[in-house]
């Protein structure tokens, strides 16, 4: 109903603030269309911020699903270009350990060059100079152009890129109702979860990029999108126990994909239906998380004494075409609701992989742009993101050998350098993931942060070994945080650590279940925390 809402009037209304939401967020916005973007969590807290993080080289899909493998390997070959700052060109291996492994690889090595995906025969022994922790029983090597990617940045980049190009983007904003008028969404009312104001969107077109929470945001638009979500597991090693991605050497299974990630080696992953009630809390099962931790030791036997930090779910967003879990097609739809007689000026787009993001955006965009008259091209696949070392500004002197902030720079790119120009003294906030106080700021104040896990999206502050014990409380004596009032600082805390034990207590034993002892004997002496069941 309309009322005392504030109303904003857009070319384009984007649903999500995942990676296919923020890539057309970055895409339309560069091309001069005037674009509201609504998120109701914080940016990439949907699936793009709870999967493997492997930036495909296409290899894995090129036995069974060859578009999507072309797919990936044109995106990886752009990717590696234009982002950086949040891709690591690890390469990758396929692994043979069985006889059936070998049968495979007979398929795979005449499906890799069909797909255009560089290939060669690895032999064990200079494998393992790389990668000393491989299983001594391997029959055969095969190394592709796979790397790792940084999910959360790589979309908060994608926003940041928008909003510097004058659009909007808002998180913890989500869509509630619409209204339909003559055949067309009129408009959609989102509600602010912090301050509860409700906003009016009157936008010309609306993408629905909702991830496996599509068809419930279609429904919000008098639409349908039947989507079939499949939940897959993964779990993290407290170091990069390998350097490249290992592949096992057969179709598509649980627990064959080991990620090398920053600090961290990730482990996963599983398939298997949820129901959309379950979206927003998904459960693994202890089962589910000891069959990965077996199934990676087949291939890196390190791991059965390596020190398991924590797991984490995500739902990949599937449309239901008749299939379940691996058997759909990892390509992307477009669905044009105006089609089937449903708002004219709505469109939904699903399915997709994290580094094909980028392609499915220009592909939206394209279609937007198109019905808008705007004939401006993509230019995403070109243009760097964030901007890395185009600044005029130099590290000052002082900081030049200060590793935080060479990661900083890494991380944030040109921007940071330049706030923190002037800045004499830094010092360490997170020794896990090398963060500063200075980075820390930087996010506080130009990134929308509402709660400490947005710094953590934005830094990977309590990503690493000790998943946040020190640096969460050290951040609270940071200016932007200091101010605020101790209930306030301290609902942030609870939040931010109640999130960790979600991941942690399943893999609650060694040296994971003596790091949250010393956690709650920390949190019990500050804060008078005791232990809940
Ligand atoms: C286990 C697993 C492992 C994977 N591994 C890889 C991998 O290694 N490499 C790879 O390339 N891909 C991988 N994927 C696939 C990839 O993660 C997804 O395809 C991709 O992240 C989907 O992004 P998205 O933006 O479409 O959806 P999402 O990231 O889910 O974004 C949708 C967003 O919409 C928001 N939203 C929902 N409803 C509303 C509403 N009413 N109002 C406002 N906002 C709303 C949600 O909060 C969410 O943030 C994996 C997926 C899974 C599940």
């Amino acid at each position: 109903m309309e009322g005392h809402q504030k109303k904003i009037e857009t070319q384009l209304l984007i649903i999500g603030g995942g990676a296919t939401g923020a890539g057309i967020f970055r895409d339309a916005a560069k091309r001069g269309i005037s674009t509201v973007l609504v998120e109701k969590k914080d940016f990439a807290t949907g699936t793009s911020g709870r999967n493997h993080g492997l930036l495909h080289s296409g290899a894995r899909y090129a036995v069974k699903d060859p578009v999507s493998a072309k797919e990936c390997i044109t995106e990886n070959t752009i990717l590696k270009k234009i982002a950086s700052s949040v891709v690591e060109d690890t390469g990758g291996f396929f692994i043979a350990l069985d006889d059936s492994d070998l049968g495979y690889s007979e398929l795979l090595i005449p499906a890799l060059g069909k797909s255009g995906i560089a290939h060669e025969e690895v032999t064990l022994e200079s494998a393992r100079r790389d990668e000393p922790h491989l299983h001594s029983g391997v029959k055969r090597i095969i190394r592709v152009p796979d790397g790792s990617v940084d999910p959360f940045r790589l979309a908060i980049m994608n926003i940041k890129d928008g909003e510097a190009h004058g659009q909007t983007a808002m998180n913890y904003t989500e869509v509630v109702d619409s209204r339909i008028h003559e055949g067309a969404i009129e408009w959609v009312k989102v509600i602010n979860h912090f301050n509860n104001e409700e906003i009016l969107i009157y936008p010309e077109f609306v993408v629905n990029a909702s991830g496996p929470w599509a068809d419930v945001t279609a429904g919000r638009l008098y639409a349908t999108m039947k989507m079939k979500p499949s939940m897959g597991v993964m779990v993290i090693l407290d170091h990069r126990v390998v350097n490249h991605v290992i592949n096992r050497m057969r179709m598509p299974a649980d627990g064959d994909i080991i990620v090398p990630g920053d600090t961290v080696s990730i482990i996963g992953t599983t398939s298997r239906p949820v129901e959309y009630h379950e979206l927003d809390q998904l459960k693994a099962t202890p089962e589910e998380i000891y069959r990965m931790i077996q199934d990676a030791e087949k291939l890196v036997p390190r791991f059965a004494t390596s020190r398991m930090l924590r797991h984490y779910s995500g739902a990949r967003p599937l449309p239901d075409v008749g299939k379940s879990g691996r058997e759909v097609s990892r390509n992307f739809l477009i669905k044009d609701h105006g089609q089937e007689n449903e708002p004219r000026n709505l469109f939904s787009i699903t399915g997709g992989k994290l580094m094909t993001y980028r392609q499915m955006a220009e592909k939206m965009t394209d279609i937007i742009a198109t019905r808008l008259g705007n004939q401006n091209n993509c230019r995403t696949a070109t243009d760097e993101l964030p901007p890395i070392k185009k600044s005029k500004i130099k590290i000052p002197d002082i900081l030049k050998n200060n590793y935080g902030i060479q990661q900083g720079y890494q991380r944030q790119g040109d921007s940071f350098l330049e706030k923190i120009h002037g800045k004499k003294d830094t010092f360490l906030v997170c020794e896990c993931e090398m963060i500063t106080n200075a980075e820390i700021e930087y996010v506080l104040e130009t990134n929308n942060i509402k709660k400490l896990t947005d710094i953590r999206r934005r830094t990977r502050l309590g990503m690493g070994p000790c998943q946040g014990t020190l640096c969460s409380v050290r951040t609270m004596e940071i200016s932007g945080i200091k101010e605020r009032p101790f209930g306030e600082k301290e609902t942030m805390l609870r939040d931010f650590t109640q999130e960790r034990w979600r991941g942690v207590r399943h893999v609650l034993w060694g040296d994971t279940l003596r790091n949250e002892e010393f956690a709650l004997w920390l949190y019990s002496g500050i804060f008078g925390w005791k232990a809940e069941k």
